[in-house]
């Protein structure tokens, strides 16, 4: 078998369901899942989650049938809505909480013969100019689903735009927005993503919306997930697979780019591009190898990446190489490449084999 695995800890992501409550005693959480939990494998993370868990968000139908078939009870937020009109007869049979973020999911919503009426989250349009009614829009919204019989609960939800950004003036601004609403009579309210429950209490409302810090990373550039008391949940880990000295002057990779510069001890490892590793990794790039840091040495090809072990003597063949993980936290390789954690772990592809434990 090709030495490579997605260890995925589900004691930590536990940890991190519960550090989110935590951070507001008394609320209620939707762990969010969508995109196959971030990475991770909804139908494990959900299993984990279950006994804990006061409810479930996904992004699509197909990723909330994923979640119901391995937790038939759990309250299990569709975040973007219905994407067609007979989706809603879907959604009820599922038992959804739906959110409807336009006139014309709400068109649909009142036109739709359900078996059941489905809990509703009216989304505010507070700032982020992506899904949402106005407050105007919304209030007249609101108007015409009191007392329809598509309802069960009318509910209010938003999403921030900069939460991650402590002190962003459009933080203040969309929470403004939002508390604008409170005199209009909603079951439950719900506003923060991770980067709100960990910084924002203000916008905790009923329900919190927590995602990237289940999954051990940190929605914040300048606050480490270690810091915010999170454990990382996915170590990916590949394996040398061969070694080669390599004299001064001659190069290694694709485009020949990495040119030693001493004599230098080369490993390729079991890790490419189309396992979800960055190709954008820039040089000094390190990976982990018997808890030292080794750094990249040439471009990261499809299947496999080299690095200069020459400052680690005992490296040997077969040694495990941890990509990312406890030693090497996917956040700080996400900013060495310009993006996020969010992507970095989203985009482990499917043939990298996830093993469960915790
Ligand atoms: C993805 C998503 C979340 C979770 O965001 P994180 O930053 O991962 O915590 C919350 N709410 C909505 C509407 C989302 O789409």
């Amino acid at each position: 078998m090709r030495p490579l695995v997605a260890t995925v800890d589900l004691a930590a992501l536990r940890h991190n369901y519960q550090l989110a409550r935590q951070c507001a005693p008394g609320r209620k959480a939707f762990a969010v899942v969508k995109a196959d939990a971030y990475g991770h494998g909804s139908p494990a993370a959900v299993e984990c989650l279950r006994e804990v868990a006061d409810g479930f968000a996904v992004a699509s139908l197909e990723e909330a049938e994923q979640v119901r078939s391995v937790d038939s009870n759990a309250r299990l937020l569709l975040l973007e809505g219905c994407f067609e009109p007979s989706e809603y007869v879907a959604a009820a049979e599922l038992g959804l909480d739906v959110a409807v973020q336009g006139e014309a999911q709400l068109d649909a919503l009142l036109a739709a013969h359900i078996e059941r009426p489905l809990n509703l989250w009216l989304k505010l349009d507070s700032g982020m100019h992506r899904l949402g009614f106005s407050a105007d829009a919304l209030r007249h919204a609101h108007a015409r689903l009191q007392g329809a019989a598509q309802v069960a609960e009318l509910n209010l939800m938003s999403h921030f735009a900069c939460a991650d950004e402590r002190g962003h003036p459009l933080n203040e601004a969309q929470l403004e927005q939002f508390t604008g609403l409170l005199d209009l009579e909603f079951d439950n309210r719900s506003f923060a993503n991770s980067a709100a429950v960990l910084t924002m209490s203000a916008a905790h409302m009923d329900w919190l919306r927590p995602g990237i810090m289940l999954y051990g990373a940190s929605p914040f550039a300048d606050l480490s997930a270690e810091t915010l008391g999170l454990k990382p949940v996915m170590t990916l880990t590949a394996a040398i697979i061969a070694i080669r000295e390599v004299a001064v002057g001659e190069c290694v990779g694709y485009g020949a780019g990495w040119v030693a510069q001493r004599p230098s001890r080369i490993a390729t490892v079991s890790c490419g591009y189309a396992d979800g590793y960055p190709r954008t990794a820039p040089p000094g790039t390190c990976v982990a190898i018997r808890g030292q840091r080794v750094p990249l040495a040439g471009r990261v090809s499809m299947d496999m990446l080299t690095i200069d072990i020459t400052d680690l003597p005992p490296a040997s063949l077969g040694d495990a190489v941890e990509l990312w993980g406890n030693q090497i936290p996917v956040d700080e390789l996400a900013q060495a490449c310009g993006t996020i954690g969010y992507e970095l772990l989203t985009k482990v592809t499917q043939r990298v084999p996830r093993r469960y434990v915790g």
